[in-house]
């Protein structure tokens, strides 16, 4: 199928699928930054060098910017949950090898509270047919989120640390299931990537070999573009 019937069959027109600024080679191995230049596998940005995640790759299908937005505002707030199939086809092709390595994947959870107000997790509604079609386990219940915390909207890099530091817990009996498993997270937006990192953090202190995350778009951090 090509770009345009695919876009239209989403209900998205071919002039705004057109305009989505999707990631490809060579990025930033750790936070899926785009490089101008291609300096070679697993190579970081100076920020993913100077400060380490708990996991270990990113990989996000397109930028955050006014028109992938729009798109992603859909998604979470205006029931338009046909298009998780579309942004689970863009996740399986930009973050391809990360799903060959993994064994499982598991959706950043939603805190009990906003899921009711919410209906659904987007995140998960994304993962469940990544992990279908590439035949991997889907462990929706394997991370919970315990505190329903503030929004990260509008906070800096370290008010968003702060606001998910152990936010994020593994689930009771889960710890045996994750034994030296790879995981692969998947969630809507990567802004600071700390919302990921707290869960990753959960994961391997449970156990797992190593996680690595997929996202439908990141921020690119100069452009101020706010969630
Ligand atoms: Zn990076």
């Amino acid at each position: 199928m090509d770009a345009g019937s695919r876009a239209s069959s989403s209900g998205l027109t071919a002039v705004g699928w057109s305009k989505i600024a999707f990631l490809e080679a060579p990025v930033c191995d750790g936070c899926s930054l785009p490089f101008a230049y291609d300096m070679g596998a697993g190579v970081r940005c100076p920020a993913c060098e100077a400060r380490p995640r708990a996991f270990e790759r990113a990989r996000a299908a397109c930028l955050y910017d006014e028109h992938s937005r729009d798109l992603i505002l859909q998604f979470k707030h205006a029931d338009r949950l046909d298009l998780a199939k579309l942004f689970s086809l863009w996740l399986g092709r930009a973050a391809g090898e990360l799903v060959e390595a993994a064994d499982a994947v598991v959706p950043v959870p939603m805190h009990p509270l906003r899921l009711i107000r919410r209906r659904y997790n987007q995140a998960a509604e994304i993962a469940r047919p990544l992990a279908r079609r590439a035949g991997l386990a889907y462990w929706p219940g394997a991370l919970k989120r315990k505190r329903a915390g503030e929004s990260q909207a509008g906070k800096s890099g370290s008010g968003r640390r702060r606001n998910v530091q152990g936010a994020y817990v593994c689930s009771p009996g889960w710890e045996k299931r994750l034994q030296g498993k790879r995981i692969l997270l998947v969630d809507d937006v990567m802004t600071t990537g700390a919302t990921l990192d707290a869960c990753a953090k959960a994961l391997t202190r449970a156990g797992a070999a190593g996680v690595d995350a997929a996202v439908i778009a990141r921020v690119r951090e100069s452009d101020g573009v706010s969630i």
